[in-house]
């Protein structure tokens, strides 16, 4: 399965991937992610997302779409793969279709997660992650069992620089006027599924699984 997670900041597209990912033995490419990894270990790469991430900006196409395209060669993905955060512009999403019209390896489906905007706030400005394993808590919709301390390796739980409130309004503008339209764009195509994003995590969860399950081996 070839699968995009599409949806706002905060929608729930990394919470839903990590389940996702695990039940359907995918793997998980998060542009976010990798950038955030950049930035960790202090690479070219990094210094220059960072710039982008700190104003809430996204960072040019160009440079997230060489490095998916190199991520999409890698054999792991062979099997397929579920993308998150990724495309988030028009001329991304047509980079994407040519690299795979090229690889032969159409996408199976892309995934809306809707959400309201009022809710997008609340929740990433709750947001916790762990600095260990990733994994993505919320201090009041889905806390952790020992408050900043991830349930599942113990590692430490932080606040993302970019879940501040002044940032994560300039992102949420951001994705209405770049990265909304894809919604549209994906309809045309007859790819695109939406569910249902200010459900319960494992209602959201699945919902998805019922419309996945339809593509199991393909
Ligand atoms: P995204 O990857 O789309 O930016 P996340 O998966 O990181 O979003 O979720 C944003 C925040 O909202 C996190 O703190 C997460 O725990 C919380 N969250 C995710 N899904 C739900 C949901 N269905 N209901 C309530 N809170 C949620
Ligand atoms: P995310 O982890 O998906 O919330 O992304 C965090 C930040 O990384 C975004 O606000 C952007 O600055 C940058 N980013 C992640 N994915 C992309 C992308 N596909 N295109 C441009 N910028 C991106």
């Amino acid at each position: 399965m070839r699968i995009i997670l599409l949806g706002p900041p905060g929608a729930g597209k990394g919470t839903q991937a990590e389940r996702l990912v695990k039940k359907y033995n995918l793997p998980h490419i998060s542009t976010g992610d990798i950038f955030r990894a950049a930035i960790k270990a202090g690479t070219e790469l990094g210094k220059q997302a960072k710039e982008y991430m700190d104003r809430g900006e996204l960072v040019p196409d160009d440079l997230v779409v060489s490095i998916v395209k190199a991520r999409l060669t890698e054999p792991d993905t062979a099997g397929g793969y579920l993308l998150d955060g990724f495309p988030r512009t028009k001329a991304q999403a047509e980079a994407l279709d040519a690299s795979l019209q090229e690889l032969n390896t159409p996408l199976t489906g892309v995934i809306n997660i809707d959400v309201a905007q009022e809710e997008l706030l609340e929740r990433l400005t709750g947001r916790r992650v762990c600095r260990g394993c990733g994994a993505t808590y919320h201090i009041k919709f889905n806390p952790s069992t020992v408050r900043s301390v991830c349930d599942k390796c113990g590692g430490e739980l932080y606040q993302r620089d970019d879940d501040t409130i002044e940032t994560v309004k300039q992102r949420l503008e951001v994705y209405h006027r770049q990265t909304e339209p894809l919604i549209a764009y994906y309809q045309q195509q007859g790819i695109l599924h939406s569910v249902d994003g200010a459900q319960e995590i494992d209602e959201v969860f699945q919902e998805i699984v019922q419309f996945l399950d339809k593509f199991v081996n393909s």
